[in-house]
């Protein structure tokens, strides 16, 4: 096995009959940014709580940089950074105070522990902030916080469940360059689970789960790259209906999720006049655009998304 990848291979995990992971196999190399994309329920943060070794791997293997995790739990925590959905700070305590405990659980302390505070404070850009009590903080610099904290022992793999959750979208993408930035400054592997297309674009790769299973894997691009053309999305009062008019018509094959005409096509903008232009009264809104990692999910799927 690999020193430089988490190679998991075969991971079935069941709670009770229900099954929450199905037969997964991925494989996530040093230097990405690796992401679990998929909706409530899929098995994201079963997943996590495997890779961070706070549940047992049950079916399959995993190993995380040359170590198994079935047999070697102890030296894989050591090299583990992780972030918790839920905020794990202490909202009374300054930015660096809470770096500090931190730091003195693993063992850090003195000079050392000073440095490496120094060092991410700058890296985050909460320098200014050191000082303040968490509580003050708004939950986009709590969140860099957070990150901070884990990366202190210098952690060679960084696994953070849903770290954009509760952020808006500006915040979000800020959250994202610094996650960047540390790929490209520590000798790290980042792998983080999402529900959110614009937070999994920014990854360097996606692996989509949806009941548990793994149904598509690659970069973004190569993700949107399986849509041929565009994607148009129609809403009529009565879609099966225009679905069966519009095929008769056209050369495309709609698809019905949700009340909703889902249609790949090439040239969307001429596609897009003419079908107003054939059914004006049955089309009540309809919109187009490049395609998105949500139209991958549905077209890999037929489900939508939520
Ligand atoms: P996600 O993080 O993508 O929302 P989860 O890993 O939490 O998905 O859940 C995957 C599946 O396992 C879901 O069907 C969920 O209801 C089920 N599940 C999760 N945790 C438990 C549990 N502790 N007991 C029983 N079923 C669970």
């Amino acid at each position: 096995m690999s020193k430089n990848t988490i190679t998991v291979e075969n991971l079935t995990h069941h709670y009770g009959t229900r099954c929450a992971l199905d037969n997964l196999s991925l494989t996530v190399f040093q230097g990405e940014i690796f992401c679990l994309l998929g909706p409530n329920g899929s098995g994201k943060t079963t997943l996590f709580k495997i890779l961070s070794t706070l549940m047992p791997l049950t079916s399959g293997t995993v190993n995380i940089l040359g170590f198994d995790l079935r047999t070697q739990t102890k030296a894989i925590r050591k090299l583990l950074g992780v972030v918790f959905q839920h905020p794990a700070l202490d909202i009374k305590l300054t930015v660096r105070e809470n770096l500090r405990h931190h730091g003195h659980l693993y063992g850090l302390n003195g000079k050392n522990l000073s440095h490496r505070i120094s060092e991410l404070l700058e890296k985050f850009g909460i320098v200014n902030r050191a000082n303040d009590l968490v509580e003050k903080l708004s939950g986009g610099l709590q969140r860099r916080v957070e990150i901070a904290k884990a990366m202190l022992h210098s952690p060679s793999v960084l696994l953070l469940d849903e770290p954009s959750s509760g952020l808006d979208v500006g915040v979000r993408r800020q959250l994202n360059d610094y996650l960047k930035l540390l790929v490209e400054t520590e000798d790290i592997l980042i792998l983080l689970t999402t529900h959110l297309m614009d937070e999994a674009d920014e990854c360097t790769r996606v692996g989509i789960l949806d009941s548990g299973r793994l149904v598509a894997l690659g970069t973004p691009e190569e993700l949107k790259a399986q849509i041929g053309g565009d994607v148009v999305l129609i809403e009529s009062d009565n879609s099966e209906t225009l679905s069966t008019a519009i095929v008769d018509k056209f050369n495309v094959t709609p698809v019905l999720i949700e009340d909703r005409l889902c249609i790949e096509c090439q040239n969307a903008h001429e596609f897009v006049r003419d079908v107003v232009a054939a059914f004006p009264d049955e089309i009540q809104a309809i919109r187009f655009g490049k395609p998105t990692l949500e139209d991958v999910f549905i077209k890999l799927t037929g489900n939508p998304f939520e």
